[in-house]
């Protein structure tokens, strides 16, 4: 009998229970065990073992799918430090890396390696078809050159299954499995290309060419519209053409139809696999195992896509690596781009890391070493030039809607130019409120320790976080007060101002719901194509990746909200998206004018977006982040627990607290547990106690000790998590003090 450790989805052991099977296992294979009564599926993580427990205990494996290639070592690696790193147990861990079909209790069928096709004998000795049908002789040319996927060859004639299923007919055609052929059409990949790179980006990519086969970081910095795709593009050629594989990962958001485009057009006869969360499962599952097997040589994806198996990569890109949404944030709180570097000294190849506003880690790393930094420093295309951004201090101006009447005068004036503008609304960390002019009184929700949202369609005041519900209120609970004011604004109420402001002008809302199916943008694009629309009025959906050809003046109606919160990386963030959205004006020929509105025109923030200036910004703010001890410099972890009364969490938290004290590290120091900000969420209430270090590698071994004991301290009542996010030390004080 062979004894086995086996990965599970089990919050137990670590999710590494021990099974055992007649035969060897190999590591990384499938498996279905059972667990309490039910068949679930397995990894195999560890073989051979010499059981650590009587037995006659242990249960068999029931079924290994043999027919399936195994997880390899190296993805097991990367599973096994990211379960270390983020302090998840590893059976769930791994569990959350695997597509859903290798989730499910069926074998899953291996994907075939595609087929090229190719004219034989016999068709090469055809007279060809006629060059006045275009397509078609052009059709029999790439058949000609000697082998290309169907994916490619419908690029060339979108007719190409049916003529060479007719030219098959005739028994002209052969098809072969080799992938030689797209080696050799990579190597043509320079004529894809639409132009030259600038001197800028040559040097760029000859950069990161020059650390092919090692492990090199590379933070490539641009603004928006300075050719960094291109960039990426060219060196992704390169390594495609040694027939090595690419792994490219960008912001959900950006993932659009038009990117993809991009990249297919370019990268016509690349077996391609795509992967993010919109995609059908069934098909993300085969691009996956595609990529596992090597037939897929560009991987591009979400976050999650950081976590393909991949036999030989070459070459990883991490593109807007600031974007938040690299980060997950429950569960597994793995970040995307960190685990893509980690990957890249794994595998010893470069990994290129691209914004325009790069995280503040990153342009730390860059001004360190640690990172090289490439910079593109003018916009590509040579007529493009920067916008023209204005601050506008709105604090004792008298507000339509949330409109300042300058904003109100621009926007008239361009849509009479026949210009296209962008209303943006800033809604992080902001929501419509109701408050009493009079005595300041706020709506609280009496479950909840948060404020009430003001949904004036339904008349309602609701909670976001328990969904308690009741009606607007006609007077002020505390003064009587009748006129009670609304605060914040929506974008319907945004969209209804200007179509009676502006009655003839087109004007388009774009939100969650208007861009839900998959051909709304496909629409949108074509509608501004057509001048059918003057102007768009959104949220951060709008600040990225889309590039509106027309728009020529954007208006920020509410900067600040982002900027009352106590999270330390608001300023950061409102920066890059500030940055963006200016810089979705004037992208083509004409300049671009930018309107920000703000109660807090002296916040640095906004003096570096006037001046289009990164480094200035990134250099006050890291000054700032050392004098505090924050990141990059210092590192902060929070324990949770929450308990249907405050005083019992934060209880817990001390007794293991007076535990750990004698067995950290001497350079972590331990706060006594505190309530959170926002106590009481949907009945139960919330503590944390913070840990503090000045080395990360310390503050990780505190955890995992804190990790140990909370788990040998079970309580019914009381459940824990431990936030890897690092937070701060004293920033909330820094913050109150600042803006408030
Ligand atoms: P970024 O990724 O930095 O926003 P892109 O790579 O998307 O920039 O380039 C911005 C625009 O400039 C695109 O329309 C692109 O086609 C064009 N472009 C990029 N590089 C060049 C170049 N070398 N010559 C001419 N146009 C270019
Ligand atoms: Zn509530």
């Amino acid at each position: 009998m062979f004894y086995h450790r086996i990965a599970v989805n089990v919050p137990l052991s670590d999710g590494l229970l021990t099974y055992s099977h007649s035969e060897p296992l190999p590591q990384g294979a499938r498996v279905l065990v059972p667990f309490r009564n039910k068949t679930v599926v397995g990894i195999v993580w560890e073989t051979d073992i010499a059981p650590d427990m009587d037995t006659a205990r242990i249960l068999s494996v029931q079924t290994a799918f043999v027919e399936e290639k195994p997880l390899s070592q190296s993805w097991r690696d990367l599973l096994a430090f990211t379960s270390r790193y983020y302090h998840y147990p590893t059976g769930q861990a791994v569990f959350a890396a695997l597509p859903q079909g290798l989730k499910e209790t069926r074998a899953v069928e291996m994907p075939q390696p595609p087929l090229f096709y190719a004219l034989n004998e016999a068709g090469r000795a055809q007279t060809p078809p006629p060059s006045r049908f275009n397509k078609k002789a052009a059709l029999w040319d790439a058949l000609l050159s000697g082998g290309m996927t169907m994916a490619a060859l419908k690029q060339v004639n979108a007719q190409a299954a049916k003529l060479i299923e007719d030219w098959a007919e005739q028994g002209w055609i052969e098809t072969t499995e080799a992938a030689k052929s797209v080696l050799e059409s990579c190597h043509g990949q320079a004529s894809h290309s639409e132009f030259v790179l600038n001197a800028d980006q040559q040097k760029a990519s000859d950069e990161i060419q020059t650390a092919f086969g090692k492990f090199q970081p590379f933070l490539l910095y641009g603004i928006t519209g300075s050719g960094k795709t291109e960039v990426y593009f060219d060196a992704m050629a390169k390594v495609l053409a040694q027939g090595r594989q690419v792994l490219f990962l960008l912001p959900e958001i950006n993932l659009t139809p038009q990117l993809l485009k991009r990249v297919e057009s370019r990268f016509a006869d690349v077996p391609t696999a795509v992967l993010h969360s919109q995609m059908a499962a069934g098909k993300r599952t085969q691009d996956y195992l595609r990529a596992m097997l090597g037939q897929a040589k560009l991987v591009i994806g979400t976050r999650l896509a950081v976590f393909t198996p991949l036999p030989d990569v070459g070459l990883i890109v991490v593109d807007e690596e600031h974007d938040g949404s690299f980060k997950q944030d429950n569960e597994l709180r793995y970040h995307a781009r960190d685990l893509a570097v980690w990957r890249a000294k794994q595998s010893g190849c470069p990994v290129v890391l691209g914004s325009a506003t790069p995280s503040l880690e990153s342009w730390h790393k860059a001004q360190s070493g640690a990172y090289r930094l490439l910079q593109l420093t003018e916009r590509a295309h040579a007529s493009a030039q920067l916008p023209q951004v204005e601050i506008l201090n709105v604090g004792r101006l008298k507000l339509d809607n949330g409109f300042s009447p300058q904003a109100l005068q621009l926007l008239k004036q361009n849509f009479e130019a026949g210009g296209m503008s962008l209303v943006y609304l800033n809604r992080r960390g902001f929501a419509p409120a109701l408050f009493c002019g009079d005595c300041g009184h706020t709506f609280g929700c009496p479950n909840c320790s948060a404020k009430m949202v003001l949904h004036q369609r339904a008349r309602q005041l609701r909670c976001h976080h328990c969904d308690h519900r009741e009606p607007i209120p006609f007077k002020c609970p505390d003064c009587g007060n009748q006129d009670l004011t609304a605060v914040g604004h929506g974008t319907q109420r945004v969209e209804e101002t200007l179509r009676a402001f502006l009655p003839k002008a087109a004007v388009v809302r774009v939100d969650r719901d208007s861009t839900a199916h998959k051909n709304d943008w496909a629409d949108l694009y074509r509608r501004i194509a057509d001048n059918e629309i003057d102007i768009l009025v959104g949220t951060q959906m709008l600040a990225k990746g889309h590039d509106f050809a027309r728009l020529n003046l954007v208006i920020v109606l509410n900067a600040d909200g982002s900027l009352y919160s106590a999270d330390f990386r608001a300023p950061e963030r409102l920066f890059a998206e500030l940055m963006q959205v200016s810089g979705r004006a004037g992208r083509a020929d004409k300049p671009g004018k930018v309107l920000i509105q703000t109660q807090l025109p002296e916040h640095p923030v906004f003096a570096a977006v006037k001046a289009q200036d990164y480094a200035v910004f990134a250099e006050n703010e890291l000054n700032e982040r050392q004098m505090f001890a924050m990141p990059p410099f210092g590192f902060q972890t929070a324990v949770r627990a929450d308990a249907p009364r405050v005083a019992d969490a934060m209880e817990f938290l001390n007794a293991a607290k007076e535990t750990l004290a004698p067995l950290l590290p001497e350079s972590v120091s331990q706060f006594g547990a505190a309530p959170m900000l926002m106590v009481r969420l949907a009945e139960r209430e919330r503590a944390q106690i913070f840990l503090e270090s000045t080395s990360r590698q310390d503050l990780h071994r505190a955890v995992s000790l804190w990790v140990q004991v909370l788990q040998q301290n079970r309580d019914g009542k009381i459940r824990w998590s431990v936030a890897v996010i690092i937070i701060p030390s004293k920033y909330s004080s820094l913050t109150s003090g600042k803006v408030l």
